[in-house]
């Protein structure tokens, strides 16, 4: 996980969370589609395809997760599909900690916890979901705490 935290951060110092930017920048489009079902977001080729129906917050956590995929899993979900069972949840995982550490990189994400804000706070700072709050608590809690010299922020 380390170093989808780190790619992250990289991304986030060079381009900031302009994620239209970081897109280009990969050489990605994205396309916003009416999607069937539950289906919200895939990735195919060059193009993210992202439902027409989520909200803002949630459309740049599905551009994020699926920039994630993109980077890590070279390919897209179809070509995933045959390895559902040994890597399918795994690498949603690491798409999501991707995505939360994109959206709420390390330095402000510290910086913002110091002074314990309630959860949908955070989620108004970083204009993401509390989902996605969570899960980037979770990555602080196992993966970055203990290198940042005991913080002391409470989590939940
Ligand atoms: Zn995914």
């Amino acid at each position: 996980m380390k170093r989808i935290i780190d790619k992250a951060n990289r991304i986030y110092a060079e381009h900031g969370d302009d994620l239209d930017q970081i897109v280009e920048s990969l050489g990605l489009n994205v396309v916003t589609d009416r999607l069937a079902g539950r289906l919200k977001e895939y990735h195919v080729g060059d193009s993210i395809v992202v439902n027409e129906s989520v909200s803002e917050k949630e459309r740049r956590e599905l551009i994020a997760h699926a920039i994630g995929h993109h980077l890590f899993h070279a390919g897209n979900h179809l070509a995933m599909q045959k390895r559902i069972y040994s890597f399918g949840n795994y690498h949603e995982k690491q798409a999501n900690v991707f995505a939360a550490c994109l959206l709420m990189p390390s330095e402000r994400f510290l910086k913002i916890i110091k002074g314990r804000p309630r959860l949908d706070e955070i989620a108004g700072h970083f204009g993401v979901r509390e989902e996605l709050v969570r899960m980037r608590f979770m990555v602080w809690v196992n993966y970055e705490r203990d290198l940042t010299g005991r913080q002391s922020a409470r989590v939940g």
